[in-house]
């Protein structure tokens, strides 16, 4: 009935039509040529390139005599380099820093609103760290409030890095926290619990129509009282899940860390494993065959390890420190594709160089690393919009003092950070 009213509106479509035209001065918007002494282009380091950026995407990359300068306002920017925008791959912009407040408080104390208030700062401390994009990997129990999150730093209200969000997270029942509570009560969970062939159906299309864009699904956990992780889903459980998100056109990531609950991550179709702590050369094999990408999140380990009061650099590496950077030479080893992300939240927002850092101290070559957190998350994420400095593509860029490809530290040193064409640094 209202539409039909719509409808006779004459003035109503004359404004409407209006709306759908570019607006006014689109085409005579300022290119900006961008003159650092290097440009990463996301798979390549080139001295003395140049990049030509007009409205929100990039015009033109080469060396700095062949990039055409006219009608451009120049940027200088000597002794950085350029890179795109860096992606984060695993973040929970609805946590804090668990030395801060545990995760159970975090989950079950904190007011929603409060949590929400704190994701803003979180958004925007990434965003001037240089992650322009993030996948964000579970709310932990702030039901969808990474949609709204999403839409809001979307919409230019507030500022933030552009989102992946995969909303709730699905686990088996009983598997999840928070714990240590008796038995005879029902705790609220950080993740929505689901098992079996509907309900897993209906779970997955539940949290894609309120707006996953990814579904991510735990493998294994530690559950019950037995304090190591073991596997949660069965095969046909996760194969379901995929086949779902799947057939709307949505990836799969997987948090497991035991070998059996990345077996069975792998061959349901799982995109990502998260963790991967106890992979052997067996499965790394298999996700090599499989094209799985691992998102080591060496840093959450780390971060943890330390809240429990390892002294690094000064006491003995724990077994799970130790444990991890054997796995993840191997994963190296056998040519898995090395997604980064750290599992920001566990440490702080902002500081999610950190994994960069962790990477190259655990074995892989700074440009290597480069090209993870930029045209290799791209990649894995099917984000064709970024990730590379092509024509064509989102004028997402940082520039950083120095060359990170020689000292990965230098990626710390932000200081042209360009999202959308826009400079949101000072
Ligand atoms: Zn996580």
């Amino acid at each position: 009935m209202f539409l039909l009213n719509y409808l006779r509106l004459p003035a109503l479509w004359l404004a409407l039509s209006f709306f759908d035209q570019p607006p006014a001065g689109r085409f005579e918007e300022a290119a900006r040529l961008l003159k650092p002494d290097r440009v990463f282009d996301g798979e390549t380091m080139h001295e003395g390139w140049a990049v030509r950026v007009r409205g929100e995407r990039i015009e033109a990359v080469g060396p700095a005599g062949s990039v055409p300068a006219a009608g451009a306002e120049v940027v200088d920017l000597k002794g950085t380099t350029l890179l795109p925008g860096l992606i984060e791959g695993h973040s929970h912009l609805l946590l804090h820093p668990y030395n801060e407040t545990s995760w159970n408080d975090q989950v079950l104390k904190e007011p929603r609103a409060y949590r929400v208030a704190r994701a803003t700062v979180h958004a925007r401390k990434t965003l001037l760290a240089g992650f322009t994009t993030v996948r964000d990997l579970g709310t932990e129990g702030a039901d969808y409030d990474d949609v709204g999150l999403k839409q809001a730093i979307a919409q230019g209200l507030i500022p933030g890095p552009r989102m992946i969000v995969a909303t709730r997270a699905l686990v088996a029942s009983g598997s999840y926290g928070p714990k240590g509570f008796s038995p005879d009560l029902d705790v609220p969970q950080g993740a929505e619990e689901a098992d079996g062939h509907d309900r897993l159906i209906q779970a997955v299309r539940r949290q894609i129509g309120r707006g996953a864009d990814v579904v991510k699904v735990y493998a294994d956990y530690r559950w019950g009282l037995m304090a190591d992780a073991r596997p949660t889903f069965s095969l046909e459980e996760i194969r379901l899940i995929v086949e779902t998100a799947r057939s709307s056109g949505r990836p799969t990531a997987a948090h497991a860390a035991t070998a059996e609950g990345m077996r069975r991550a792998i061959l349901a179709g799982c995109e990502t494993i998260e963790h991967g702590d106890a992979g052997t050369p067996e499965i790394f094999a298999l996700m090599k065959e499989h094209k799985t990408a691992l998102c080591p999140t060496l840093a959450a380990g780390d971060a943890v390890s330390q809240y429990r009061g390892w002294k690094k650099g000064v006491g003995p590496e724990p077994e799970n420190v130790r444990q991890k950077r054997v796995t993840f030479r191997q994963a190296l080893a056998a040519g898995v594709t090395i997604c980064f992300g750290g599992d920001v939240g566990v440490f702080a927002h902002g500081d999610n160089a950190r994994e960069l850092e962790m990477m190259v101290e655990y074995g892989m070559k700074p440009l290597d690393v480069l090209r993870s957190a930029t045209s290799v998350n791209a990649d894995v994420f099917h984000l064709t919009d970024r990730g590379r400095i092509r024509p064509g593509l989102l004028a997402d860029l940082v520039a950083v003092e120095g060359d990170p490809a020689q000292a990965i530290q230098a990626i710390r040193n932000v200081r042209l950070i360009m999202q959308g064409g826009k400079v949101v640094n000072n």
